[in-house]
């Protein structure tokens, strides 16, 4: 397992819960997003209306469930969690539907993978607070038309462009998370300190934060290993020093890079003089999935400026020569 996976680990699932923030103004960055649905949680609660149905996207560990507990929270209605693959069949979607309470919020996790069948119950529900169900077959079969409470809809995935025009064009509320900036993650470390009852310093915080791409999961597990090992070989506090070694043991560079990012720039340069290399090309001669490479590696060498998209494939920039100590060709 990749420490600076944006995976969830099976033993990770308790304390992720417990770090969670509860309220919009504990969660920290992502102002555009939180200062909308600040806004339209207010009006909405004034209205004593439901809130319009949410997408949320962007690549994982950023973020996307917490904010759908948050706003749950915030509207003070219950949450219902569940996800696109664990969706079976059109009757599992209409037990969940038909079981919500009047303005509640159903979560639906990676939403582009819902099959066509299931997604197809979502339009009427999400427009008319209605469910469709087919009795009978054949001939003789008929539809009738069952009224649900209203309800508000977060779906989550990595890209809303995997969603089907017709399920997109009924969220009301569209919001792409981004990736977070060291100074914000320094505060989410210090915060999951507190909670972990871990002594950090700031430079100690200020380290993990630049080496956590960007996402707040991994940061929060840095921040457990780096713990385990200030623990075992110092005096159980994180500073600048007990980070660096931890880091360094965990094989994490100084910019949060690992051995596949590592290897996928390396090919960049070396195979394909620095690109550009298209994106399926690449994928096979590294051996990782053109959407992984897409989703979880790439968002976080855009930020660093470290590759391009351009429309013949992807570069690497002067910036990455310089991090490999690479002459660039001219
Ligand atoms: P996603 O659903 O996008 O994959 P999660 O909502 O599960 O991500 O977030 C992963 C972890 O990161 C959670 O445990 C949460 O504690 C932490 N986290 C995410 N966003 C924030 C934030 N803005 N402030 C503080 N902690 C956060």
């Amino acid at each position: 397992q990749r420490i600076i996976s944006t995976d969830i680990i099976v033993e990770e699932l308790e304390i992720e819960e417990n770090l969670r923030p509860l309220s919009l103004q504990e969660y920290i960055g992502q102002t555009k997003t939180k200062e909308k649905l600040s806004i339209f949680i207010q009006a909405a609660k004034e209205r004593k209306e439901s809130l319009d149905h949410v997408l949320l996207y962007g690549p994982p560990g950023l973020g996307k469930t917490t904010l759908a507990n948050i706003i749950a929270y915030e509207l003070g209605v219950n949450i219902r969690i569940t996800s696109g693959p664990a969706i079976e069949k059109p009757g599992d979607l209409a037990a969940i539907l038909t079981n919500l309470g009047e303005g509640d919020v159903l979560f639906i996790d990676e939403i582009h993978r819902l099959n066509r069948n299931v997604e197809e119950i979502l339009y009427p529900a999400m427009e008319d607070n209605a469910l469709d169900i087919i009795i009978g077959k054949g001939p003789s079969a008929r539809s009738i038309r069952l009224d649900l409470p209203p309800f508000t809809l977060i779906g989550a995935t990595t890209r809303a462009g995997l969603l089907t025009a017709p399920l997109r064009d009924r969220f009301g509320v569209i919001s792409r998370l981004e990736l977070y900036f060291p100074d914000q993650l320094k505060e989410i470390l210090i915060r999951s300190a507190r909670i972990l009852k871990v002594n950090i310093d700031e430079d100690g915080a200020v380290e993990l934060a630049k080496r956590s791409r960007g996402t707040p999961r991994i940061a929060n597990r840095l921040l457990k290993r780096v713990r385990d090992y200030a623990q075992v070989k110092g005096t159980g506090d994180i500073n600048l020093h007990m980070a660096k070694e931890a880091l360094e043991l965990l094989e994490v560079d100084a910019i949060g890079l690992d051995e596949i990012d590592r290897k996928m720039l390396i090919t960049i340069i070396d195979k394909f003089s620095g690109g550009p290399v298209g994106l399926d090309t690449l994928a096979a001669s590294i051996g990782e999935e053109a959407t992984t490479i897409e989703d979880v590696y790439e968002p976080y060498l855009l930020q660093k400026g470290f590759i391009k998209r351009t429309p013949r494939g992807r570069i690497v920039t002067q910036r990455c020569y310089q991090h490999f100590n690479r002459e660039m060709p001219s």
